[in-house]
């Protein structure tokens, strides 16, 4: 069930070349700003401005951010992200600015190049730090923004540019296509475990990613599974198969658009009442949060994240799963886009409860655990690497605390970060499991066991 690490080494570097893949685009340094502060106040509204005007610089948020926890490091505060946003807010748009521009520098090109690292590298958009800011700023959402700036700019990272250039042109990513997902259903039906793709009308269109085709099969097999055994009128569209959206991740809006309008299109061709979007995290809030904008109206059908879709039908008595044989501790790891953005907490946790595994919670856990430190797209960013090392060692410190053997989650882009960082460490003895994986492999006819929750008391001192 665990991904095999030869593999899962040969598609890290593959990645570790992306870079060199991407296509640059030559713009004068001077129209480079301009964009920037074109998109900044293209952005800027009420709400914004009230976050810019409101930051007391009491420096709470710092302690929330996994990226200044670990390193310690003053740059990697939050409320430093918001600089360059805030900075031309002050100059050209606040009711005081004829007063800040004495001592507010203008942006300039080597400001942008140092941000970078601040606005992609260092923030994965988890929206921790908001929750604990006492003026409710969502720093998040201003990371957001400038991303969008640096888009039009053309300054985003490399790697991210390569993908959102293939995905652009072709809605797919790592040069996958439909005639792979067509292979690997044909490698699945061989197995028994058919995947109806392009029906003309179904009921659920599952959604999946090129991560789950080349690297994290099981997953795509455990869904097939699922979906097989519970009987429902399902299908898999080749046109619009891929779940991860790089036009999001690396700030460039009209890919974002488009790509999330070829989903929501498929799933209304064929009819669908639920789209199921598969174990990965910022692909639920690009459909579920952006879905209706994209397609123009309301949606008719719903967006389940994988996890919980498998924690309602398994609520409803529907996914009759067998416990796992003897038990097991292990935790959970709420991926930040489909938990703290995405409000789903219980689903994932009934389906463990559903297979008797002993269940502890993390410290900092729910609506407050920490990031991956790989989120919005952090983790293909070779440069990043030791910054995700740093907060993979939170991750583990918390897991071994509460005596987890395993750390599960429902989140490729997470599992990648993690199981990036282990080895490049030497390895970990816990395995990082999938949610949807460990369904796959207890699908039983009888109820699953009800009580094997138990929840340890979690220490805050870690
Ligand atoms: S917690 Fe809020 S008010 Fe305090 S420094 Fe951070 S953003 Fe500003
Ligand atoms: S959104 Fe998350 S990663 Fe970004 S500054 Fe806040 S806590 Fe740190």
């Amino acid at each position: 069930m665990s991904v095999d690490m030869d593999t899962f080494r040969g598609f890290a570097d593959q990645i570790a070349q992306l870079g060199r893949m991407a296509e640059p685009v030559d713009l004068p340094d001077d129209e480079r700003v301009a964009r920037v502060k074109a998109e900044f106040d293209a952005k800027l509204n009420q709400t914004r401005a009230t976050y810019l005007e409101s930051c007391v610089h009491c420096g709470v948020c710092a302690e929330a951010c996994h990226f200044f926890l670990e390193t310690g490091d003053a740059k990697y505060a939050p409320v430093r992200k918001m600089d360059l946003l805030q900075r031309h807010y002050r100059r050209e748009h606040s009711p005081m600015r004829w007063l800040f521009r004495l001592w507010t520098q203008e942006i300039t090109l080597d400001d942008l190049m140092e941000w970078q690292e601040l606005v992609y590298d260092s923030c994965t958009e988890c929206g921790r730090c908001m929750l604990v800011c006492p003026m409710g700023i969502d720093i998040a959402d201003v990371v957001n923004v400038t991303r969008r700036a640096y888009a039009r700019a053309e300054l985003v990272p490399a790697e991210l540019t390569a993908m959102e250039q293939e995905q652009s042109q072709s809605g797919n990513i790592f040069r996958t296509g439909p005639d792979d997902l067509r292979r690997i259903a044909a490698e699945l039906e061989q197995e028994g475990i058919p995947i109806p793709i392009d029906k003309e009308k179904a009921d659920y269109v599952l959604v999946t990613s090129a991560i789950e085709i080349l690297l994290f099969k099981d997953a795509l097999r455990a869904a097939a599974r699922v979906m097989n055994h519970l009987g429902y009128d399902w299908t898999v569209q080749s046109c619009a198969f891929e779940g991860a959206n790089f036009g999001m991740l690396s700030g460039y809006e009209d890919v974002q658009a488009k790509l999330t309008n070829r989903l929501m299109g498929a799933a209304v061709s064929v009819g669908a009442k639920t789209l199921i979007i598969p174990e990965c995290g910022h692909a639920y809030p690009a459909a579920r949060w952006y879905g209706a904008n994209a397609l123009g109206t309301p949606l008719p059908f719903e967006v389940l994240h994988l996890s919980e879709f498998l924690g309602r039908e398994v609520r409803t008595g529907r996914l009759k799963l067998k416990p796992i044989d003897g038990k097991r501790t292990v935790t959970y790891h709420d991926p930040c886009k489909v938990g703290r953005i995405g409000g789903v907490f219980d689903e994932p946790r009934a389906v463990l409860q559903a297979m008797g595994m002993r269940h502890r919670e993390l410290p900092d856990h729910g609506v407050m655990n920490f990031c991956c430190g790989g989120g919005a797209g952090n983790f293909l960013l070779n440069r990043a690497e030791p910054l995700r090392q740093k907060t993979f060692e939170l991750k583990k410190r918390q897991t071994e605390s509460v005596g987890a053997e395993a750390l599960v989650t429902a989140c490729s882009s997470c599992r990648m970060s993690f199981l990036g960082a282990a080895d490049a460490s030497g390895g970990w003895d816990r395995p990082i499991e999938s949610l949807v994986e460990l369904v796959g492999e207890h699908l039983g006819d009888g109820l699953g066991e009800q009580n094997g929750i138990e929840r340890a008391v979690p220490d805050r001192s870690l």
